[in-house]
């Protein structure tokens, strides 16, 4: 079966291959050739694809109501701000349809937060190599090298300071600024993790000099690192929260989540056609009920200790660097490969991996994955590090 790709926009460098099926941490392409998928739609599918957990919410939920538009409420809308409150400890939400939405969402609140209580300030300190989407405005606070000269004249506000550095963050705040925002591990750059003692200091600082906290846990959220929120190895509480990714586990939800302080839209501030409707919010319902079931996150910290050991191992014995991150969001640091390459390399032998920078790989699989499959991932990956040169 041949497929006519002219007509799709070239925003991504694509290889040729149309995926057809999925079944938890495997993939079918056209041709019927098969992948072990430690992508999973850049850490989307938590359960794997297409879990029975998430077809059974589909079916029972489309049968009553797909949509009765943002005007009304709905009982899976309901259900879901329930259960995201309950498991962030934060007060109120509102359901988007993407990350960058959800992000948006959280700058516009601040900005109003900071028009009522911080005369009208409005920065946003944001870090260095920080990625929270491709809105203009989403894309003004990523701090991806090459994004600053791009689609100008860009949204102002954002500046920028290292992951990690407190004296910096504290430089940056001035009376026009209402909130830091960052990302518990920085997952686009190449999985850099915020140490839990720095988040700790920059939530006192925070609360000091009287802004906000936004964390964006769109990657690292619904259970990717091991806990429920990336937030929680350190024991903090944010002030505003951004999920997407992981929460429709493969459907398109993603969520703003405020404290009560924080929450201060008006009618009309916010709001989008898709917003909480029924379909998707009855999927995250269903995600987060399982991510949240007792010993799901046990086994997610475990199967993350089991892949870094063995990803540390095979590093060692072929002189490649360290192995970081937490949870099922690791990346290896690659000596003397191109990690691009390497992922060409892999998707040759059936292994989907990400090469978030030229020289890292990220594995971002299931949080369902088992043992076997993360042996067969680092099979697949030895061999791919060994042909490509
Ligand atoms: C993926 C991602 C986003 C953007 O989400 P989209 O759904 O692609 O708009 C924002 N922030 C982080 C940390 C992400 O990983």
């Amino acid at each position: 079966m041949s497929h006519d790709l002219r007509r799709i926009m070239k925003v991504a460098d694509r290889p040729p291959l149309v995926m057809v099926e999925g079944k938890g941490s495997w993939l079918w392409d056209s041709e019927g050739r098969k992948y072990l998928d430690f992508v999973q739609g850049w850490a989307v599918n938590c359960l794997g694809h297409s879990p029975d957990i998430i077809l059974d919410a589909l079916n029972d939920q489309a049968r009553r109501l797909l949509n009765c538009s943002p005007a009304y409420y709905n009982e899976p809308m309901a259900r879901l701000a329930t259960l995201i409150a309950d498991s962030t400890g934060l007060d109120e939400v509102f359901l988007c349809n993407s990350g960058a939405e959800a992000n948006e969402g959280a700058i516009k609140l601040a900005r109003k937060w900071g028009s009522r209580h911080r005369g009208g300030a409005f920065e946003i300190v944001t870090m260095e190599h920080g990625f929270h989407g491709r809105t203009l405005a989403t894309m003004a606070a990523s701090g991806k090298p090459g994004w600053d000269t791009l689609f100008q004249p860009k949204v102002p506000g954002f500046p920028k300071v290292p992951l990690g550095d407190l004296e910096a963050v504290r430089k940056a705040v001035t009376p026009e600024t209402v909130a830091v925002m960052l990302e518990p591990i920085q997952g686009e750059a190449g999985v850099f993790v915020a140490a839990d003692d720095w988040l700790r200091d920059l939530r006192k600082l925070t609360r000091d000099l009287g802004i906000l906290l936004i964390l964006d846990e769109i990657q690292t959220g619904i259970g990717r690192t091991g806990r429920m929120y990336g937030y929680e190895h350190a024991g903090i509480e944010p002030d505003i929260v951004t999920l997407g990714k992981g929460l429709g586990g493969g459907t398109p939800i993603a969520a703003l989540v405020a404290s009560a302080g924080a929450s201060v839209f008006e009618y009309g501030d916010q709001g989008g056609t898709f917003n909480g409707n029924a379909l998707m919010a009855a999927v995250g319902c269903a995600v987060v009920t399982a991510v949240r079931a007792p010993g799901f996150l046990d086994s997610v910290a475990t199967s993350g200790r089991y892949l870094a050991e063995r990803l540390g191992v095979l590093a060692a014995e072929l002189g490649h660097g360290e192995v970081r991150g937490r949870g099922l969001l690791v990346a290896l640091q690659l000596q003397g490969r191109d990690a691009t390459k390497v992922a060409r390399a892999a998707l040759d032998r059936g292994l989907l991996i990400n090469a978030p920078r030229p020289d890292t790989l990220r594995f971002m699989p299931s949080l369902t994955v088992s043992r076997d499959e993360i042996d067969g991932m680092l099979e697949r990956l030895r061999l791919s590090l060994d042909s490509a040169t």
